[in-house]
């Protein structure tokens, strides 16, 4: 089944949530912003304010309206009351980390500016958590659960110091840690992250991959009906696929990994895994210039729900389109990204790219294929080791427990951090090679 990623506007029953994250991320961050710079402290990572919002907004003016009403054929919208509470957790800490991943401290408050509407991912998968793109697509906002917002605030220390040894991790980028409260309704906690994949360019293929073989199987038959879902460890293997690096990306990829690998044993965590997703630079964009809130998504590789009744499936009318194509042609003028077929090329608008500066996100946001001669292959991949704050807790302990008694320990996906660490980068490193490499073994193999 399709799942497509959901405008969040006023007749969404997230919406008020979704304003409400917003406006608390826009208040909390201009307030940080707005001091001057310092050096962090031991007490920035305990940190925790508490604010109380109350306010009235206003309907837009009656012009404003009028034309929204007619683009859009929405009613008048009313003034609405927001009361919420909202808590910022160590917001130098964050600020900090912003600008160690190089964000533009202007540029983000616009792209999480409640103004823009957000789509939402659904509940992908068993973890119960929701995802939101910010409408340049640029940040996700997840939902966490309790125990992972509170083991963020614990190992925050130890990841910030990470990230400052290593600006080209490969773990999420972790931007801002907020909780949203509305009366009478449950406390939410979410995180601000990176999005792995890009604005302007399809992805083709989407693998989430933990170097487990037991359960790591999306049904390939459902493929027709999902053509765009997320594959896992043994769809990968059956495709024969690896990620083409030469030898110079490939040691400078693995070495990233094992380090970054390194803190997540230490700190025991496991179950993560390294999204990939694959750009064919032959296939290029067949899908140009579409709505972002269009595009069809199957996270997690877990069945998906259907979409709520106000998904956007539904043919657009000319004018529609054609006002789409605008706004598209806008937010992608807005976001300078690189000319379609221009990688090589760079335009000085992709100076401003604060993607451009790290390692593995610099070739059009991406990573490019290498071949033998380090020579650039055909295809870029978008990857990074997300879902990482799933610490080895007790339920883990019990799942290992339950599935080992069924099957082979080494191959079930809830063993102890340390073997899991070394399970992942072993089976990630044992696809990483050239396109002449993996065909060389192949012949090798046919000989004996
Ligand atoms: P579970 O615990 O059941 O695996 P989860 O709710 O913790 O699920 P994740 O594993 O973090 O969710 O992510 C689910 C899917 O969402 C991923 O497979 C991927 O498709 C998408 N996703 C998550 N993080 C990112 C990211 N940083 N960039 C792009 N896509 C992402
Ligand atoms: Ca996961
Ligand atoms: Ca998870």
């Amino acid at each position: 089944r399709v799942v497509v990623g959901t405008k969040v506007d006023q007749n969404h029953v997230n919406w008020v949530t979704a304003y409400n994250m917003l406006t608390g991320i826009r208040f909390t961050v201009s307030r940080t912003n707005a001091k001057m710079d310092r050096e962090l402290t031991d007490a920035d990572f305990e940190t925790k304010h508490k604010f109380s919002f109350d306010m009235w907004v206003d309907p837009p003016d009656p012009i404003t309206q009028l034309l929204t009403s007619i683009r859009t054929g929405n009613e008048l919208t009313p003034s609405a009351k927001y009361d919420f509470k909202f808590k910022d957790y160590a917001p130098w800490v964050f600020r900090h980390l912003r600008s160690t991943f190089r964000l533009d401290p202007a540029d983000y408050l616009v792209s999480l500016t409640s103004k823009y509407i957000l789509s939402e991912l659904g509940s992908p998968g068993k973890s119960g958590s929701f995802f939101y793109f910010s409408r340049d697509y640029k940040y996700i906002i997840k939902t966490i659960h309790h125990a992972e917002h509170k083991f963020l605030r614990k190992i925050l220390k130890d990841y910030y110091n990470h990230v400052q040894e290593n600006p080209n991790t490969l773990l999420s980028q972790f931007y801002g840690l907020h909780r949203v409260k509305i009366p009478y309704g449950r406390k939410i906690h979410f995180v601000v992250m990176n999005n792995l994949f890009p604005p302007h360019r399809d992805i083709h293929r989407t693998f989430d991959m933990k170097g487990s073989t037991i359960g790591r199987d999306f049904k390939e038959e459902e493929l027709e009906s999902n053509p765009r879902a997320t594959l896992k460890d043994l769809n990968w293997l059956r495709r024969g696929l690896h990620l083409e690096f030469g030898p110079t990306k490939k040691q400078i990829f693995i070495e990233q990994m094992q380090k970054d690998v390194k803190l997540l044993q230490k700190l025991k965590i496991m179950d993560y895994s390294l999204l990939i997703g694959i750009h064919d630079l032959e296939r290029g964009n067949e899908e140009n210039l579409r709505d972002k809130t269009l595009q069809v998504f199957q996270p997690g590789g877990e069945a998906a729900e259907e979409p709520t009744p106000n998904a956007l499936i539904r043919t657009p009318s000319k004018l529609e389109s054609a006002r789409k194509a605008k706004e598209l042609r806008q937010l992608i003028k807005t976001q300078k990204p690189v000319p379609m077929e221009q990688t090589s090329n760079k335009m000085p608008d992709e100076l401003h790219d604060p993607k451009r500066n790290f390692y593995f996100y610099a070739d059009d946001g991406g990573f490019r294929a290498t071949h033998e001669d380090d020579q650039p292959g055909e295809e870029i991949y978008y990857l990074g080791i997300i879902d990482c704050l799933t610490h080895y807790s007790f339920i883990k302990r019990a799942e290992h427990f339950f599935k080992g008694l069924m099957n082979e320990e080494s191959q079930i996906s809830a063993i102890p951090p340390e073997r899991y660490g070394d399970r992942f980068v072993k089976f990630i490193s044992g696809v990483t090679k050239t396109r002449e490499a993996a065909e060389r073994e192949k012949a090798e193999e046919a000989e004996n």
